[in-house]
């Protein structure tokens, strides 16, 4: 990790704090270009947006993905306070983003919460229905 990854990643944790300050959960991101230039900063929003998915590193992800071509996407690099979660990690393999510098690691987060507080997953059912679920599928990736 270089001083301008430091310098970046400690923007994220004042994001991060103005999160908490608005009365969000803290965290924050940021996306820089290859020369350390920040393009667009993002703040967790959930609480007063009501959205659970306003995360910032899945709006920066979203971002990328609508305003940068392929080939740019991949030189950035995006700057958070904490590990992104599974939803953002998804967003952000989609979004060909070249490097994430995080903060705080998952565990890190879960050891500084009261115990209990980790979201549980739904049961899941399936796979089911294959031949009928594959016809709309088929050639679509080719
Ligand atoms: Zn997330």
């Amino acid at each position: 990790m270089t001083h301008d990854d430091e310098r970046l990643l400690r923007r994220a944790i004042e994001l991060a704090a103005s999160a908490r300050a608005a009365g969000n959960p803290p965290f924050g991101s940021l996306l820089a270009a290859s020369d350390g230039t920040i393009l667009v900063e993002e703040r967790n929003t959930s609480l007063t947006d009501r959205d659970i998915t306003a995360h910032p590193e899945l709006k920066l992800a979203r971002w990328a993905a609508r305003e940068l071509d392929p080939a740019t996407a991949a030189t950035t690099t995006m700057y958070t306070s904490c590990q992104p979660c599974g939803m953002c990690a998804g967003a952000i393999a989609r979004s060909g983003l070249g490097r994430v510098v995080y903060a705080l690691s998952g565990e890190q987060l879960d050891g500084l919460k009261p115990p209990g507080s980790a979201f549980a997953d739904p049961p899941t059912e399936g796979p089911a229905l294959y031949d009928e679920a594959r016809v709309p599928v088929e050639g679509y990736y080719v």
